[in-house]
């Protein structure tokens, strides 16, 4: 997802990076403190200091955002949870977690840790503010302070709305979890109130931009795409890996599918088997042994006039490491496979035995089917 995020620092065994979008950030946090906020505060200041106390500022948040992941990484990491790394970018920080929370309880705490943090570091600055206005610091340096207070504080509350996948809604989810145990149905549950956290928000920034003021429209309008994208990914994600666990490529694939024989012209492949059964990929076999497999791609690639000349086994494509896999395989393997290739069509064979085929639609049929078994229908449709 952070194709391009930079590495910074290396802090307690996590990687902290930066994407670049959290500098078209700091920089909107920069010029909007330097030319809106603080010069009001403090009207007899000059522009250098402004702009130097708002670097300040941001420098201040950059670290309380990094201070609020690492607490989450952190509590994650006590229940064994493996992290790769922090990432800030557009919408503030995110801990990246390459695996999910056991139960409801460690959801919880890792997602509750965040905004503790965030609400400790508000005090902190607060208590920090205090001093400085008791010994009479310099206008600058409180200010400073007195604006990290809140902007730790309103991060706390703001990360605590029950919109998943935000931290508030990582704890509703770890209520519903804990409550019914059925991390998906909890899942599911906390997109729909994700979603319509999105949809209220979209509609403030929409009435914002259609009221006269655009730009102040266009934080809620994406902040409620993010949310909606984010939730479903999420809820996607689970989804597969919940209806994959377990299964292998020998219980998903097309078990005796249509083959094609070496000798085979291309206009007789076309009419008896693609044509014939409504297919665009089948394996060649020839007395038994797996020899490669043939498509309609390959097929269109030769001229229409030459297809009664041109057999099969011109055009093969072989068997290999490539486009073969073993039946064993679990089909989150072969997810992850059709993911990192992009191919979405393979042959199942055990040695050159050909067992089977599978594709990217076989896997989403069954994830379909999948869905609806677990869905339950509403209270009123059951009889
Ligand atoms: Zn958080």
């Amino acid at each position: 997802m952070w194709g391009n995020a930079m590495r910074i620092a290396r802090i307690r065994g996590f990687d902290i990076k930066v994407d670049a979008s959290w500098f078209l950030i700091a920089a909107l946090i920069v010029w909007s403190l330097a030319t809106t906020y603080f010069p009001t505060e403090l009207p007899d200041t000059g522009t250098a200091t402004l702009f130097a106390s708002a670097v300040l500022a941001m420098l201040g948040l950059f670290a309380s955002l990094i201070l609020h992941e690492l607490a989450h990484a952190e509590v994650a990491a006590r229940f064994g949870l493996r992290i790769s790394g922090i990432t800030l970018f557009l919408f503030g920080g995110v801990a990246e977690m390459q695996s999910e929370p056991a139960g409801g309880t460690s959801e919880f705490w890792v997602a509750i840790a965040g905004p503790i943090a965030s609400v400790c570091l508000a005090l902190a600055f607060w208590f920090s503010a205090q001093i400085a206005d008791v010994i009479s610091a310099p206008d600058p340096a409180r200010l400073i302070l007195h604006y990290l207070a809140w902007i730790n504080l309103i991060l706390a509350i703001f990360n605590l709305l029950p919109a998943f996948p935000m931290d508030g809604g990582r704890v509703l989810r770890a209520w519903l979890w804990t409550r019914s145990g059925n991390l998906l149905e909890a899942t599911r549950r906390a997109t729909t109130v994700s979603a319509a956290f999105a949809y209220v928000f979209m509609g403030i920034g929409l009435f914002a931009a259609f009221t006269g003021t655009l730009a102040a429209g266009l934080w809620p309008v994406l902040i409620g795409l993010y949310l909606l994208v984010t939730s479903r990914a999420a809820l996607a994600q689970l989804e597969t890996k919940t209806a994959l666990d377990g299964q292998t490529v020998a219980e998903l694939m097309t078990k005796h599918p249509w083959t094609a024989n070496p000798g085979q012209s291309l206009s007789d492949l076309v009419n008896r088997v693609f044509l014939a059964h409504g297919i665009s990929f089948v394996p060649v076999v020839e007395r038994g042994t797996l020899l490669g497999y043939v498509d309609l791609q390959i097929v269109r690639k030769i001229d229409q006039d030459n297809w009664t000349t041109t057999t099969v086994e011109d055009v093969i494509e072989s068997v290999n490491a490539g486009n073969t896999i073993p039946p064993q395989m679990s089909g989150l393997d072969l997810m992850s496979l059709i993911m990192k290739t992009g191919r979405r069509k393979y042959i199942v064979a055990d040695e050159n035995q050909l067992m089977g085929v599978i594709t990217l639609s076989d896997v989403l049929g069954y994830l379909s089917v999948f869905r609806e078994v677990t869905t339950p229908l509403p209270k009123t449709m059951v009889n």
